[in-house]
């Protein structure tokens, strides 16, 4: 197979991260039958410094002519201040907006050798296994804004077009694993999750009424997923409760640098990112933890071209390297001796390559 992948390393350690990924995919190249060209553009603050535009034409264009779409991370302090005409973040809703993928799949798999980074005691991560489905391109990211001095709104609208896309996803990923959902809204305070909230429920009813649907308020599903994370299968919910959740939950896995995502659209043209930001405490020292990013890959891999051994040799390669001991300083062990990004890029290569 012959893949162009269009790389967009953005700010932070959006590049340090991305380029560990990239090498990973050459690792894959080099065991035969793939073969992966990479082009480069600029997004984010990067590309504001060059161009003025967070998601400039050129790097546009190379996203329609990719066959997937591999992101770092954007923004950082340099582009934040409040009065600032154009912002780093703009340019990734531009890009996700472009490629309208409209599910956002994070999964949330514990596994022992990360049980010592986490917070939460080992009991409540045995078994974990959860796909968040983020609604990615509606809601309040997206509605309309404006500010003044003394006041500022954002507007979330959904349509029904949108929730029913988002939710069908979700269900049939369901299908394929543990035949469950839990769809978390707000539909106690908010119109847009009372429509949600029907919208899904009729769903189930009629085409998807062999699996299990729970729902919850977005405030007590914060609370379950640290009290009961294995009770849930796959969980859907709009964009912004989906972005919050995500990062409370990337902590059953230890840290942030860990998770990978998946956005999809209806041809399953992919962008794929850590779930993490650009990092700018700790941009440019070389000890950002790139699983996140090379677990990207490896759902790029799975999604797209639908090489699931590929895929699974990544993942299990990632594993393999941090069983073996090899840990950035975010998830470092017990005696906290870690390693750098390359030395972690280097070690899950290693294993890939020995395991050809
Ligand atoms: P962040 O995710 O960048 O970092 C939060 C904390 O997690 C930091 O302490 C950071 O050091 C740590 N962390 C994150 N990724 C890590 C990794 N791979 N290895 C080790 N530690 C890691 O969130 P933030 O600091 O709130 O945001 C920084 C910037 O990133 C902001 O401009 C924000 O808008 C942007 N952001 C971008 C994206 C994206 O590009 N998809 C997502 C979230 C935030």
């Amino acid at each position: 197979m012959e893949a162009l992948i269009a790389v967009l390393p953005g700010d932070g350690i959006g590049p340090e991260v991305t380029r560990e990924a990239t090498r990973v995919l050459d690792a894959i190249a080099a065991r035969g039958a793939h073969r992966f060209e990479f082009k480069t553009a600029r997004v984010g603050g990067a590309a504001i410094d060059a161009s003025g535009s967070a998601f400039p034409d050129d790097t546009r264009a190379l996203v329609a002519e990719a066959d997937a779409v591999l992101l770092g991370a954007v923004g950082g302090p340099k582009w934040s201040a409040p009065d600032a005409p154009v912002r780093p973040e703009q340019g990734l809703l531009d890009l996700r907006a472009a490629m309208n993928v409209y599910a956002n799949l994070r999964p949330v798999k514990t596994r022992p050798v990360l049980y010592p980074a986490s917070p939460l005691r080992p009991e409540y991560l045995e078994n974990v296994d959860i796909m968040v489905v983020r609604e990615l391109t509606g809601g309040i990211y997206f509605g309309d804004r404006s500010r003044t001095e003394d006041a500022a709104m954002d507007v979330c609208t959904y349509t029904r077009p949108e929730i029913e896309r988002v939710v069908r996803m979700a269900a049939n990923l369901a299908r394929d694993r543990r035949g469950k959902v839990t769809s978390v809204d707000k539909a106690n305070v908010l119109d847009t999750s009372r429509l949600w909230r029907s919208i899904t429920d009729e769903l189930f009813a009629s085409e998807f009424d062999d699996l299990e649907l729970e729902t919850l308020l977005v405030d007590a599903a914060a609370m379950h997923l640290l009290t009961r994370p294995a009770d849930f299968d796959v969980i859907v919910t709009e964009n912004m409760f989906g972005d919050i959740l995500t990062d409370e939950a990337s902590m059953l896995c230890g840290s942030l640098g860990m998770l990978p995502s998946a956005s999809l659209n209806e041809h399953r043209k992919g962008l794929y990112e850590p779930i993490h930001g650009s990092a700018p405490d700790i941009a440019g020292r070389g000890i950002a933890n790139p699983c996140g990013a090379i677990l990207s890959v490896a759902l790029l891999l799975r999604y797209t071209f639908g090489l699931n051994d590929e895929a699974e040799a990544i993942e299990t390669a990632v594993y393999a390297a941090l069983e073996a001991g090899y840990r950035t300083a975010d998830v470092a062990g017990p005696d906290g001796k870690a390693c750098n990004t390359v030395a972690m890029g280097d070690a899950i290569i290693a294993v890939l390559m020995n395991h050809g």
